[in-house]
């Protein structure tokens, strides 16, 4: 990359969110450029690292871990990257490689609570 480039609006990373904003944004007719820290890795070197993965509990282990955008590693061993202070430490994962965390999609798809139509006053 070395021309600089320019757009209406910046979307930090590609995860579902910022995909669906990207578009939404595209579709009215803005120019958008998606910043992405994370490499690029193709369906094809997911799928072979899963199977070649001796981990297959660990649902991390398909995904390169890069240090210049790193995100949390608990087998064989917890890269401690994650800073659980609180009572109830949780092992959350999250994925930084283009696409984000949606490679993890379990295909569970949560119906929308009554709650979820109060936030605001919640
Ligand atoms: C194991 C697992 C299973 C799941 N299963 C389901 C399911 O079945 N159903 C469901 O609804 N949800 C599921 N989820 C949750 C769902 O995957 C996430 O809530 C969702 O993908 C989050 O999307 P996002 O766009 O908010 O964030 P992400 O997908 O995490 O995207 C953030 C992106 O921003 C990039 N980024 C971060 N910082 C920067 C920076 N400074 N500069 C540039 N880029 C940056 C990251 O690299 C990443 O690509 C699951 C999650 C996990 C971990």
């Amino acid at each position: 990359m070395n021309e600089p480039l320019s757009a209406d609006v910046v979307v930090i990373g590609s995860g579902i969110v910022g995909a669906l904003v990207a578009q939404r944004l595209a579709l009215q007719g803005a120019s958008v450029l998606i910043l992405e820290s994370g490499p690029r890795v193709g369906r094809d070197r997911l799928v072979a690292n899963f199977r070649n993965s001796p981990r297959k509990s660990d649902f991390m282990s398909p995904y390169p871990f890069s240090a210049w955008s790193p995100h949390p590693v608990y087998q064989p061993m917890d890269n401690d990257y994650l800073v659980q202070a609180g009572p109830y430490p949780y092992k959350a994962e999250y994925i930084r490689i283009v696409g984000g965390t949606t490679w993890h999609w379990a295909a569970q798809a949560w119906r929308v609570l009554p709650n979820d139509l109060r936030i605001h006053s919640l």
